[in-house]
């Protein structure tokens, strides 16, 4: 070989040695979302009765939010909010919208552009996996809101275990992939991981956005007998199906996890974890332990959530991060670490958390973040949080000192309560009243409805 031929590849070699070293120009992007999961309901919060180890890892491995935060106490305008980086409100999604195909008012309103179409348009390929309670009627589906590749159902919830097939029932509905129904012969969640392995190894070698939304463990707690006899120790039957249920999304995430591992692609790849709303404690057997409240309250039981970070190309390991960071932040740290500009069409709520995350920025990410769920509000600015639970009551609670919310100290602080409260309320005067009625027994009952919904 000639000298010149040599050096020249010798130059290449040492370059793409260096991008590896560096990372990735665009890493991949992994958002996981659990469903109705309690914040005390995973290890790396402390749980003791229910083993999560692929969770703790990735908890270890990466940044460990202690205070995250998603934008609604429950399902639907949760994922609105994520998938748009807008307060849900802003467009009236403040409602779960109730399963109907034909039905073409309830849902996402077409007027918000999602994460997937900008990142599709910066070359990622784009997957989703699981649940979408976005709106079942064709044009709110995922395959025509920016996602390339689909597997899952459409409503807001569904069975896990040997159901049979209704395409009228919300629960029953045949999982799809691309559109087309196509059987499951285990367990939900198991089937959810290993489609995400797949897509995960698939999309080697260019750079992808993964929306891996687990239904578990929203209700129904249907694990498998094995899963179940594991927990047999639990006393109170519904903790300990729901314990299954928990334990069976670990070794789903765990095998998407593995995947990254196993193709190389850990390093590069930028992984969200988070519970898409409080546990409704009353009803699948979650614990929220030491919040206050529960899904759909203002309350931290109902928006505070294990929530994790990881990058390893860019971001410490190992580490917490206590300010608090929202589910609104994935859209913009998305589009960041994509190389994408922010829209400037519209009012972003979102925030691009690697520099705050990385140390660069010391600062808090946000002046304040905001709740609104029917006549309840919520501002926590700094380590205080003001709950207006309606026109004449108001509580302020310092949240480092009292996590439980149990003591109102707006008596000592009216001057603080008197500028969270204008906040509050300038904030939610620029939200717009619902653009759907909505289905659900955590809003107003749906007057279209023949029956009372019992689902949420
Ligand atoms: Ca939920």
């Amino acid at each position: 070989m000639d000298s010149p031929r040599y050096l020249l590849l010798a130059v290449s070699f040492l370059a793409a040695v260096s991008a590896r070293a560096e990372g990735q120009a665009k890493p991949n992007i992994l958002l996981i979302v659990s469903d109705d999961q309690g914040y005390a309901d995973v290890g790396f919060q402390g749980c003791k009765d229910i083993p999560t180890p692929h969770l703790d890892r990735l908890a270890r491995e990466g940044l460990h939010c202690t205070s995250g935060y998603v934008s609604h106490p429950f399902c639907s305008p949760t994922r609105a909010g994520l998938m748009t980086g807008r307060y849900q409100h802003r467009f009236g999604h403040q409602n779960n919208p109730f399963y109907n195909p034909n039905d073409h008012k309830e849902g996402l309103p077409l007027s918000e552009k999602l994460l997937p179409e900008f990142l599709g348009k910066a070359g990622y390929r784009t997957g989703w996996i699981g649940k979408w309670h976005l709106g079942a009627a064709p044009e709110f589906r995922p395959e025509n809101r920016g996602f390339a590749e689909t597997y899952g159902f459409i409503g807001g919830g569904h069975k896990f275990l040997n159901w049979k097939e209704n395409v009228k029932s919300e629960y029953t509905v045949p999982i799809e992939r691309n559109g087309k129904p196509e059987a499951v012969t285990e367990h939900l969640t198991t089937a959810l991981g290993k489609e995400a392995a797949d897509f995960v190894k698939r999309h080697r070698g260019e750079p992808w956005f993964l929306y891996l939304a687990f239904n578990a463990p929203h209700q129904p707690n249907e694990p498998t007998e094995e899963r179940l006899e594991r927990f047999a120790s639990i006393e109170n039957r519904t903790r300990r199906a729901y314990a299954a249920q928990v334990s069976l999304m670990d070794d789903a995430i765990g095998e998407a996890l593995e995947a990254l591992r196993a193709s190389d692609q850990e390093k590069d790849t930028l992984v969200f974890f988070f519970s898409d709303n409080g546990g409704p404690i009353t009803k699948n057997g979650s614990s929220n332990d030491p919040l206050r409240g529960a899904k759909g309250d203002v309350y931290e039981g109902g928006v505070r959530v294990p929530f994790v970070v990881k990058w390893p190309a860019k971001l410490p390991s190992g580490q917490t991060y206590d300010l608090p960071v929202s589910s609104l932040d994935v859209f913009a740290t998305s589009l960041a670490v994509a190389g994408a500009e922010m829209p400037t069409d519209r009012k972003y709520d979102s925030v691009n958390l690697i520099p705050y995350l990385s140390g660069e920025k010391k600062e808090a990410p946000h002046d304040a973040l905001f709740w609104r769920r029917g006549p309840s509000l919520a501002v926590r600015e700094g380590d205080s949080k003001l709950v207006r639970q309606g026109p004449n009551q108001r509580a302020l609670y310092h949240l480092p000192s009292d996590l439980g919310e149990k003591t109102d100290i707006k008596a000592d602080h009216s001057d603080l309560v008197t500028r969270l409260a204008a906040e509050l309320e300038a904030w939610d005067g620029e939200m717009i009243p619902p653009a759907f009625p909505g289905a659900t027994a955590y809003e107003k009952p749906n007057p279209n409805l023949k029956k009372k919904p019992t689902r949420q």
